[in-house]
């Protein structure tokens, strides 16, 4: 598994997903990648959740733009985890949208 540290991205192939870069190095466990996008309460609640678990999570807010352009009360935001527990929270994603 390949890792891009402009993008914190895990992928597969030589390129990243993102921004096409092709020079990438081999992820660690400990590399943040990111897993998804949740909306704003999801989040909280998920690293509150992963905290009681031992496991390092990070919510890049996202999305306030669109909010202060729509005046939307919903923000996002980006989720990162360790390498190591990539596949650990993909199934908790999974089984929360059922
Ligand atoms: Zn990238």
């Amino acid at each position: 598994m390949n890792f891009c540290e402009g993008c914190n991205i895990a992928c597969d192939g030589e390129r990243c997903p993102k921004c096409g870069r092709k020079k990438l190095r081999a992820v660690t466990e400990d590399d943040f990648c990111l897993v998804a996008r949740v909306d704003r309460i999801f989040g909280d609640n998920l690293k509150t959740n992963l905290e009681n678990e031992q496991i390092d999570c990070v919510l890049m807010p996202y999305g306030t733009g669109v909010k202060a352009q729509f005046a939307l009360p919903l923000e996002s935001y980006l989720l990162y985890v360790r390498y190591k527990n990539l596949d650990h929270v993909r199934q908790i994603l999974k089984e929360k949208n059922g």
